[in-house]
């Protein structure tokens, strides 16, 4: 997925940004034909003038969840050879490479994975986190993707060590549904918990993903449309992705975020609302009666790719431009080959700058058998 050429592109950006020192030069924003001006960044645009905003590190390749969608456990069994310790990225090594990309104008980071409860002293890494700076002084959106079975035990730790927000993912309030998709037959009170343990701990607003499949959790979207209503939650359609080659993957099994929202809107009247910031990838809709918002992402059905400001490092340290990449970039070797932070800006600029990818723009038959990277092992 990546473009040939390009380089014309990061020189003129080198030159007017990066040759100073590491930083970006205060005052300069490239991509400033993209965007408007409120969301006008430092930094290297790729070649269809998009920014990086976003940076979604994954901080492990493991999972406790089976989930039908992502790893499902015929093929992720025992036997399944995740990462050895030592080819995971430190958290100082992920530190490094965050703060280089917030130089280079990522103004928000996820933690991701796998599962990234999983990973031991997760809050240490979020407190290195937290410590960042954008080039402006301004504090970086910290945020996280958990299944929030280790929420109960961890959302209070994460808090406090700086994290803002969470987003938590879950299918259905249906025991039968959501242990059929979770794999493991995991309660849905357990999230449930988890969920109350990261409002209590501050960790708001609390955005919920539900993926949805044609014939498996349909029935679940109304319930739960009505529990994050009344809960204050953020519920977000996901449309069943393509990522990866082990989930089976048909169209017909999507639902399109169309007629989710039709499906909201026939029982709760509700209205478009603005998106928050350029490369937000859910189209938001506000209940009319003042119930909150939910959100649909139509990464299938109504590619956002133009608006795509996202990167994604795995927990080997491959950054990957595009979420249903074939290959990434080793950052891994460079960070441990004693390279300085001004040669690593260079090459994760110069990375970017010939980034082309539109993957779902061009979805097709030929681009479905691609052999993808899995997404728990690029970061979802
Ligand atoms: N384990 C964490 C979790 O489940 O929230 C974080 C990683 S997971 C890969 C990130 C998100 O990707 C989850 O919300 C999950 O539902 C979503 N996801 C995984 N596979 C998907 C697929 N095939 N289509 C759409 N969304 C998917
Ligand atoms: Fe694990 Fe998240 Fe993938 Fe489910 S979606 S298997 S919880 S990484
Ligand atoms: Fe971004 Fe790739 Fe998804 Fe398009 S397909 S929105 S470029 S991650």
């Amino acid at each position: 997925m990546q473009s040939a050429g390009g380089t014309s592109g990061l020189r003129r950006w080198y030159r007017r940004v990066a040759l100073p020192g590491i930083g970006p030069v205060p005052g300069y924003h490239a991509g400033m034909d993209a965007q408007r001006p409120s969301e006008r960044r430092p930094g290297p645009t790729d070649t269809l003038g998009r920014p990086i905003h976003d940076l979604r590190i994954s901080v492990t390749d493991r999972c406790n969840f089976r989930c039908t969608y992502c790893m499902p456990k015929e093929i992720f069994g025992q036997d399944y050879a995740f990462l050895p310790r030592d080819q995971v990225l430190s958290f100082e090594e992920i530190e490094r490479t965050a703060r280089i990309f917030v130089s280079l104008g990522v103004a928000k980071l996820r933690i991701t994975g796998g599962e990234p409860l999983v990973r031991r002293d997760l809050p240490d890494l979020i407190a290195m986190l937290a410590a960042i700076r954008q080039p402006d002084g301004g504090e970086v959106d910290l945020t996280l993707t958990t299944n929030g079975s280790a929420l109960r035990a961890l959302a209070r730790p994460l808090a406090d060590a700086g994290l803002r927000r969470v987003t938590v993912s879950l299918d259905s309030l249906d025991d039968t549904v959501f242990g059929a998709m979770n794999g493991i037959e995991f309660p849905v009170e357990r999230v449930l918990d988890g969920i109350d343990a990261a409002f209590e701990a501050g960790l708001s607003p609390v955005k919920v993903n539900m993926v949805v499949r044609r014939g498996i959790n349909e029935s679940s979207v109304i319930p739960m449309a009505r529990w994050a209503r009344e809960r204050g939650a953020i519920l977000r359609f996901i449309e069943y992705m393509d990522v990866g080659h082990s989930n089976g993957w048909r169209l017909d099994e999507v639902v399109p975020a169309d007629e989710l929202v039709a499906t909201i809107a026939a029982v709760w009247p509700v209205e478009p609302a603005a998106p928050g910031y350029r490369g937000e990838v859910a189209g938001r809709w506000g209940y009319a009666d003042g119930g909150g918002e939910f959100g649909a992402i139509s990464s299938v059905t109504q590619p956002f790719c133009r608006d795509c400001t996202r990167a994604r490092i795995s927990a080997e340290g491959k950054l990957y431009t595009c979420l249903f990449a074939v290959d990434g970039h080793d950052l891994r070797a460079m960070l441990r080959s004693g390279a300085p932070d001004a040669e690593l800006t260079e090459t994760i600029a110069g990375i970017w700058t010939r980034r082309g990818d539109r993957y779902s723009e061009l979805r097709s038959a030929a681009t479905t058998t691609l052999p993808k990277i899995e997404m728990f092992a690029m970061g979802g």
